[in-house]
């Protein structure tokens, strides 16, 4: 985890050890391990019953959220138009469990987000609507890949502006070149 918005967590599921492409989302109990971590930080509230009740279909949503946020982030961080198989893809994701807001007055007001169906369905389907969030809206530009060697990752770069998902690609980044003029000098 990186600190970056959930859905491009989600979308940093799939990764690189060593320049090698690696699936963190190949399981139901790779989900619930993600969901556990992320849980903090997501829209909804998810309980620890409700991660039991995982299964299959929850993970090929999670796994196609995953690949459609991984599309739009790639087209965004390069300026390219996104591909309409992905926008098709993600609207449907959206609009996969019905949702709306409530009002609630007990201790204070506040707004929290409801649903009639299981939470797992709705976090993902929340998570959708936060991909719609992000890249139908100005945040779309923050979008970057990651520039350090052999990473696969995507990050919303804020202030002060970076090229790295993290301190470790920049020092990796760094390393790299440092060898490439050693190498060139000898
Ligand atoms: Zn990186």
């Amino acid at each position: 985890m990186l600190g970056e918005p959930p859905v491009i967590e989600l979308g940093n599921t799939t990764f690189a050890v060593r320049g090698r492409p690696r699936d963190g989302l190949r399981t139901v109990p790779d989900l619930v391990g993600w969901l556990r971590a992320i849980r903090p930080r997501l829209p909804v509230v998810l309980a620890d019953e409700d991660l039991v009740g995982i299964g299959e279909d929850d993970l090929r949503t999670a796994r196609e959220l995953r690949d459609t946020v991984r599309s739009l982030a790639d087209a965004a961080a390069n300026g390219r138009e996104p591909d309409p198989d992905a926008v098709a893809a993600l609207n449907r994701l959206a609009r996969r469990t019905p949702w709306w807001r409530e009002l609630r007055v007990d201790p204070e007001p506040r707004v929290v987000a409801s649903c009639a169906g299981p939470s797992v369905a709705f976090v993902l389907t929340a998570l959708a609507d936060e991909a719609v969030a992000l890249f139908g809206g100005p945040a779309r530009d923050e979008v970057r890949a990651c520039q350090g060697p052999g990473c696969v990752l995507y990050f919303v770069h804020g202030a002060p502006r970076r090229d790295y998902c993290s301190a470790g690609c920049g020092n990796r980044a760094r390393a790299a070149r440092h060898y490439a003029k050693v190498r060139q000098a000898t």
